[in-house]
């Protein structure tokens, strides 16, 4: 193959959703994946997606093809501040919605995903050596926060590190989850028990535990039996007895963002353009807004205009960059008002999810918001 209209680098979540719905444009699109990694320990790594991820999924022809047990809806939400009468309720019912979210396993997602590029008439899967030969009206990097094609066209990725990591298991609990998540903000740390179905169908929950990095190091030294009765501590027993039903896993917290998202004959997607810290489990979901908004802004260009042409770019670039803009001072303000150790910030940071909790539009807009709806 010696042309393709699109070339996407990074074959993660976000660029395999985008060479499907570019091919379904009529777009030749060639992908190039990593090299595939050594097998390693299970992948845990588990996403909670919105209404507007879902529907491009299900556009894709990938979402049905999940089986059940890949993903759980999310039709309750119970935050916990550092206080016990600081709690937020969100529910599916109050907000007229059949789920608030999706908790979707990334390995099914991405398998599935590869099932349907392969079977795209307009997909082509290249070799690293076909990736750098072939000609391309456009690159589109999806290589995420470590992107090397981006440090290569000498676009800075301007990053703060916080300090924190995140750890990442499967856990199975004692009583059934019933569809409900549970985020508990506190000072230093962020813990979300995300409603799934598996390994233990109704009983299982993805952990996703924020910490200060000194902290995390301490968890992760832990074996299962301690790091489950710290875990035990923090949650004090909201969700039943959890057991570890799998490998930790951890990544360090930062926010980040390109300094260009598009040049001539290049472009920038998902977590490669900007990284959010993933307490309010929205990355993915910016990335996939992300494809979204490319495939409509090449669907209604002009007959004339190139693929290549900076100005079609920035029409993307323009419509992506308040909302992720958004969504990262959104999160960073967060973190920065839960992670206040002052008496005086913690009692009015509790009082606030309170009064929230009272003002059901307040409470309706932000989980709409969140919904993308
Ligand atoms: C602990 C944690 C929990 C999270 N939870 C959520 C959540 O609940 N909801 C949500 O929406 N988001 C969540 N996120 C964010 C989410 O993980 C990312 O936003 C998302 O994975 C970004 O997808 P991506 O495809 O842009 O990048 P990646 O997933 O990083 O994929 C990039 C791909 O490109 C490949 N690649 C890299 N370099 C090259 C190269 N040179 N050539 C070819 N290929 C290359 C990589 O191997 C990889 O396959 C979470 C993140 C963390 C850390």
């Amino acid at each position: 193959m010696k042309h393709v209209d699109v070339l996407v680098r990074g074959a993660g979540i976000v660029g395999q959703s985008l060479a499907l719905s570019l091919g379904r444009l009529g777009l030749q699109v060639g992908l190039r994946p990593d090299e595939p990694r050594p097998e390693g320990a299970p992948d845990v790594r588990a996403y909670a997606l919105n209404a507007a991820s879902v529907a491009l999924l299900k556009s894709l022809k990938v979402w049905d093809a999940l089986p059940a047990h890949a993903a759980t809806p999310v039709y309750d939400m119970h935050v916990r501040g550092d206080a016990h009468h600081s709690a937020i309720d969100f529910s599916a019912w109050e907000q007229r919605a059949g789920e608030l979210a999706w908790i979707v396993d990334a390995p099914v997602l991405e398998r599935e995903l590869g099932a349907a590029v392969r079977f795209s008439p307009h997909v082509h899967v290249l070799t690293a050596a076909q990736a750098d030969h072939v000609k391309a009206d456009l690159t589109a990097l999806c290589e995420g926060k470590a992107s090397a094609s981006r440090a290569a066209l000498g676009v800075r990725f301007e990053r703060h590190d916080y300090g924190h990591s995140a750890i990442a298991a499967r856990l199975v609990a004692s009583v059934p989850h019933q569809g409900t998540a549970r985020q508990w903000f506190r000072s230093p740390d962020v813990l979300a028990l995300l409603p799934f179905d598996s390994p233990e169908p109704q009983r299982s929950y993805a952990l996703v535990w924020s910490l200060p990095r000194e902290r995390c190091a301490e968890l992760m030294a832990l074996d299962d039996t301690a790091f489950a009765a710290a875990l035990m501590a923090a949650t004090e027993g909201a969700a039943g007895d959890l057991q570890i039903a799998s490998p930790r896993a951890e990544w360090p917290l930062a926010i980040a963002q390109a300094s260009a998202w598009c040049g001539p004959g290049w472009v920038l997607l998902g977590d490669a353009a900007h990284l959010v810290h993933p307490l309010a489990g929205q990355g993915l979901n910016l990335g996939l807004a992300d494809v979204a908004a490319l495939t409509r802004v090449i669907a209604a260009r002009e007959p004339w205009r190139p693929l290549a042409d900076e100005k079609l770019l920035r029409r993307y670039v323009r419509e992506r960059a308040l909302p992720t803009w958004a969504m990262g001072q959104l999160t960073d303000g967060l973190l920065r008002l839960f992670s206040q150790p002052s008496p005086a910030v913690r009692e009015l940071r509790n009082r606030g999810l309170g009064l929230v909790n009272r003002a059901t539009p307040l409470k309706r807009w932000l989980t709409a918001r969140a919904l993308d709806r």
